[in-house]
């Protein structure tokens, strides 16, 4: 069956273009474009046939659909070839039960969905494996691209870089010095990416990789480029399929500029227009409080917005004032019965380390989310049967420079309050048996959890 995408103008411009044309902005009106598909073209099939397919491809073998990407590719880029497909069998990463953490809040039915378990250790896989397919594809057509750019808070780059090697696809990756992790400067130079770091913040990066990617020849990465919207938005799919096409009441994912977010709504709404579904979640949106443009407007009721200079935090791949998917993300809050919620530094790193303890192990991003979770149990918004997830975005191994920080109590602002450390000790029996005693009989009496371990 031959089914039919296109890019289109997001504020109704009746223009099409080609999903393998290279364009971001609306010709007419400079707004951004989305990918429209024919859904009555894809109504071809019931909601019950689309179920079987998927779950028939789900993580099995037959080159790309076992990625739980491309595993619903009819939904997602109908118009690159298996064969020009750039797939790392991203996606299918686990629902984690977090029974512990649940309980510990009073909810019966609380989940974090593991992005980072993906190929470079965020979702952003989910996204690029879509953008580098089609451009691989462009380029197999003869079209003269000779690289692939984008801006980005770290884990963007690393995934490009990825996917790039991958293909043998120059990538140019531009990086804000010194605001992004260890691991996150070392995955694109590891890919062979061109690594650029330049002295600004994200925001000033962004500028910069747009004038580049005018020049032509270069191809812009970022999410204003909207098939990496169309990768992510199988995330929300994703959940519903494991928890067997069942609706979870609330989500809750980490924003900065906003694609994600946009993603979540966009994957739903197919999903509720080709009969997978019937109702749809709340959706909630979680800022740092150093970086929270959304949450402003969202305590005007979406009535006033205003890009604002975004500070330091450690929720670094978030430090974004001027989010580009602003009015996308503003239009699914609003049918999603959408919140927005904020997290201090404080708050966001001890979420993640409290989270930790019942055997996640977090980045800062899913801290602010956990930290959004916690405000919204507190107050009554979330309700002990209510099942939600919480989308984790990123693997906390990549931000074992945050992680030792707060355990060493040297992040600016924070107290932690779920500290740990290790326990040194000369390599004798005794000793070591003494001090087990100790600390476990520590541990006995305050619970499970002891605060420090000695
Ligand atoms: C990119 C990223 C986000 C934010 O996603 P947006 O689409 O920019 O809102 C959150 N967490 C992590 C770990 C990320 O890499
Ligand atoms: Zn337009």
């Amino acid at each position: 069956m031959d089914y039919k995408a296109w890019f289109q103008c997001i504020d109704g411009c009746p223009d099409r273009y080609d999903l393998n044309e290279i364009i971001y902005r609306c010709r007419r009106c400079g707004g951004l474009l989305e990918v429209v598909h024919d859904l009555e073209r894809l109504k071809n099939r019931g909601g019950a046939a689309w179920i079987r397919l998927f779950d028939d491809r789900y993580k099995r073998t037959e080159y790309p659909y076992g990625s739980a990407v491309w595993g619903k590719k009819e939904w997602v880029c109908p118009a690159v070839a298996n064969e020009n497909v750039v797939s790392m069998y991203e996606g299918g990463s686990n629902l984690f039960w977090a029974e512990r953490l649940g309980k510990e809040l009073g909810l019966n039915d609380l989940w974090v969905k593991q992005c980072g378990n993906n190929h470079t250790g965020s979702f952003k896989d989910l996204g690029m494996t879509v953008l580098v397919s089609m451009v691989n594809q462009m380029i197999k057509e003869g079209q003269d691209i000779r690289g692939i750019a984008c801006a980005s808070t770290g884990d963007t780059s690393a995934s490009l870089a990825a996917y790039c090697a991958y293909a043998g696809i120059p990538a140019i990756v531009f990086l804000p010095k010194n605001k992004v992790s260890t691991a996150q400067l070392l995955q694109p130079i590891a890919n062979g990416a061109i690594t650029i770091s330049l002295d600004t913040d994200f925001d000033g990066c962004m500028e910069i990789v747009q004038q580049v990617s005018r020049q032509e020849h270069i191809y812009l990465a970022n999410s204003m480029n909207s098939l990496r919207i169309e990768g992510q938005k199988t995330v929300g799919m994703e959940i519903i399929q494991q928890f067997d096409w069942e609706v979870p009441d609330v989500i809750i994912i980490p924003g900065g500029n906003l694609g994600n977010v946009t993603a979540l709504g966009k994957g739903f709404l197919m999903m509720q227009e080709l009969g997978v579904i019937n109702r749809l979640p709340r959706i909630v949106c979680a800022q740092a409080a150093k970086a929270n443009p959304l949450y402003r407007s969202y305590l005007t009721g979406f009535q006033e917005y205003q890009p604002i200079h975004a500070e330091k935090t450690i929720a670094s791949a978030i430090q974004i004032g001027n989010p580009v998917s602003i009015n996308r993300a503003i239009k699914v809050l609003q049918t999603f019965n959408g919140i927005v919620e904020q997290a201090t530094e404080d708050e966001i790193a001890n979420a993640a380390a409290r989270g930790d303890l019942t055997g996640l192990f977090n980045c800062p991003h899913t801290g602010v989310a956990l930290a959004a979770l916690f405000k919204l149990v507190e107050r009554g918004d979330i309700q002990k049967g209510d099942r939600v997830v919480v989308i984790s975005t990123a693997n906390g191994l990549k931000f074992t420079d945050f992680k030792i920080r707060y355990h060493e109590g040297q992040l600016d602002e924070v107290t932690p309050r779920y500290q740990q450390h290790s326990i040194d000790l000369p390599p004798r029996y005794d000793d070591v048996a003494r001090t087990l005693e100790k600390v476990l009989r520590k541990r006995k009496g305050s619970g499970v959890r002891g605060q420090g371990s000695v």
